[in-house]
């Protein structure tokens, strides 16, 4: 057994606290990773809260995963004892249903165990997370992560970077599209700069005005502060995609509308409390509501080598694990600059 030391909390009203735990040592098909660095994602905070229903506690949150291999089981091919890895959201899947099959493995059918608060599928356990000093994982679900790369700011591709970069491919943002950001937060600040990368003009709708000048260095070119809706009659029938990241309930109106034809509202967010649409808001125009949930494994590596190439890395504040109950607070507060990413050395 590995010892591990990481941060739990152990009600949905308890803060996070120093926990320590044992891994298991890895089968012939595992990798055994020293984390040193882990993101903290709004996922995070909704399910250490019990805010998406009841979590299994102690949780142990963190799916944004970056360290380096400290022993691999006898059967692993890919990966060797010093290399630099990532884990984002899963951890396991039945690997032979359809969705398996087509690189989904996000939708397997069977049951995806996700990185933590997710039943594993051998020894029925509940899976915990990357808030933590070490993480055991099957070689299928670790990804490589190229030498020479600021580490701490890759941690969030693992969540933030596929779960944007993904709805970003599939809608086919190319140069000359027009494609609007919800919410200027972890996952926001990313969609900005890949939709960027792939030459998007990009537009971000923000309630924080004090955000203005920041949406433009990561790459937009408009910003509309979305608390006056008499902001959003200049840009109605105007975009290809809206991607939508904003993690409280609000309302979709006002982002169909400012679809074209056949636009495209992609939700990412996942408020605790249901939403409603009327239909009109979608009948005219053909628009379409979405949306989209991390992404593959395959398509999590090319999203890591997409970045790797194009420079694109999160821009964070790196925070030792005793701050990680004053970064949730801020998070919420969307004061978040704009990953928190915890210090594994800390833990
Ligand atoms: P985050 O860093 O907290 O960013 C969310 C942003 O939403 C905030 O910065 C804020 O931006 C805006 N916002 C917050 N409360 C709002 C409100 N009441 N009304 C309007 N805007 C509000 O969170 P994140 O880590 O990016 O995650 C965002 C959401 O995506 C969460 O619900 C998370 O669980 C979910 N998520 C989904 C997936 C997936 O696979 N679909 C993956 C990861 C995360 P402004 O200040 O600019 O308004
Ligand atoms: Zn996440
Ligand atoms: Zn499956």
């Amino acid at each position: 057994m590995i010892k591990t030391k990481g941060y739990a909390n152990h009600s949905a009203t308890a803060p996070l606290q120093p926990y320590s735990f044992e891994r298991r040592d890895p089968r012939p098909d595992d990798v055994a990773i020293e984390i040193a660095y882990s993101g903290i994602c709004h996922s995070d905070i909704h399910t250490a809260r019990s805010e998406w229903g009841p979590t299994i506690y102690p949780c142990v949150p963190g799916h944004e995963i970056v360290g380096k291999v400290i022993a691999v089981g006898k059967k692993v091919k890919r990966f060797k004892v010093g290399d630099t890895v990532g884990v984002g959201c899963m951890v396991d899947s039945c690997g032979k249903c359809p969705n398996c099959k087509i690189n989904e493995e996000q939708f397997c059918s069977d049951h995806t165990v996700f990185t933590y608060n997710s039943e594993e599928l051998k020894d029925k356990t509940n899976t915990l997370g990357g808030y933590a000093s070490h993480i055991v994982v099957k070689e299928k679900f670790v990804l490589k992560i190229k030498k020479g790369l600021p580490l701490e700011r890759i941690a969030p591709l693992l969540c933030a970077g596929i779960t944007t970069y993904s709805p970003l491919k599939r809608y086919g943002v190319k140069k000359g599209q027009k494609v609007g950001v919800v919410g200027l937060g972890g996952l926001g600040h990313m969609a900005v700069k890949l939709a960027k990368s792939m030459g998007a003009e990009v537009t971000v709708f923000s309630t924080s005005p004090s955000k203005k000048d920041d949406a433009k260095k990561l790459g937009a070119k408009n910003f509309i502060v979305t608390s006056d809706p008499a902001n959003f009659e200049a840009v109605a029938g105007k975009f290809d995609l809206i991607i939508d990241t904003v993690s409280a309930k609000h309302d979709f109106t006002p982002y169909l509308n400012s679809l074209r034809i056949d636009g495209t509202h992609c939700l990412l967010g996942v408020a605790p409390e249901p939403n409603q649409v009327h239909a009109f808001a979608l009948i005219f125009g053909r628009k379409r509501l979405t949306g989209s949930l991390i992404g593959g494994i395959k398509e999590t590596q090319q999203m890591l080598d997409f970045c790797a190439k194009k420079k694109v890395f999160a821009d964070i504040e790196l925070i030792p694990a005793s701050e990680i109950n004053a970064a949730y607070e801020r998070t919420i507060k969307g004061q978040v600059k704009y990953r928190f990413v915890i210090d594994a050395k800390t833990f």
